[in-house]
């Protein structure tokens, strides 16, 4: 790991480096949660989850313009947009925003939109994309590579350090196991063995790990327990009618309730929020 050894000088203590992502540092004391709907769908359905994100405390705002879905026939994000109306619904709330990448091409549109740069499952080993996202002065969120293990992760992630872009922010979003019952295996043993090999803050997407909302708090508090640095969840105001990931999506009373769980979680955690 000759590049996060690099940028992130091993001092003596085994400190998560803190980075900054908009206005909230990351890799400090301080959860950070992010959340919002998988798939930014309209100026008003936008808008209408900030809000509800800005009420619970949350402090960066999720939602995907480019979707990388299974199936050419689905719903794929409403491309540049969609990141227009999440920055706009974002700077109503003083909210920062994190949305995915899937194209080299789309680093630019991305970098003046968002506040972080989310890197999906599907693209943790693009190493043109991870090449090009190391030249940008923008903090990136590499998510796990649902079929990686932790050394392909730390590899993947020592391309974007190897260009100057120290700000890499890794997240454990579930694995693929021979379990029919979750939609992916919450990996929570990534989180310290992971802060135990590197400095690089470490978030956990619940979301995407169980694929149904129902032991999505269970897994997010088990994953502050763990000693993740933050959150990113999908919350959606009418999962029914979501065009992306529905039956992930916590219900606002359900996301709400978990925010204030937390709370009292992070601070049993030597944490605050
Ligand atoms: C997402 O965040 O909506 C997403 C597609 O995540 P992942 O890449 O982890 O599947
Ligand atoms: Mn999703």
């Amino acid at each position: 790991m000759k590049y996060m050894n690099e940028v992130h000088e091993k001092s003596n203590t085994k400190a998560t480096a803190k980075l900054t992502v908009g206005r909230q540092v990351i890799g400090d004391e301080k959860l950070i949660i992010m959340a919002g709907p998988c798939a930014v769908e309209s100026e008003e359905q936008i808008h209408t989850i900030a809000e509800l994100v800005k009420s619970t405390g949350a402090t960066i705002l999720r939602g995907g313009a480019f979707k990388p879905r299974t199936s050419p026939d689905r719903f794929q994000g409403l491309g540049e947009e969609g990141l227009r109306y999440l920055k706009a619904a974002g700077e109503a709330n003083d909210l920062d925003v994190v949305s995915e990448i899937m194209d080299v091409r789309d680093v630019d549109l991305l970098v003046e939109h968002v506040d972080l740069i989310q890197v999906g499952t599907r693209n943790m080993q693009n190493f043109s994309l991870l090449k090009e996202l190391g030249k940008v002065r923008k903090p990136v969120l590499l998510k796990r590579g649902f079929g990686a293990t932790i050394n392909e992760l730390l590899g993947a992630a020592e391309y974007i350090l190897a260009g100057g872009n120290k700000d890499v922010i890794l997240c454990e979003r579930g694995i693929r196991t021979f379990e029919t019952q979750t939609r992916s295996t919450l990996d929570l043993s990534a989180i310290p063995v992971l802060k135990e090999m590197t400095r690089l803050p470490v978030i956990v997407d619940p979301n995407h790990a169980a694929g149904r909302r129902d032991i999505i708090p269970a897994l997010a508090k088990g994953a502050v327990a763990v000693g993740a640095d933050g959150l990113i969840m999908e919350v959606h105001n009418n999962p029914s009618e979501a065009l992306c990931d529905g039956d992930q999506a916590l219900f606002p009373e359900q996301f709400t309730t978990l925010m204030s769980d937390l709370k009292s979680i992070s601070v049993a955690c030597g944490r605050s929020m």
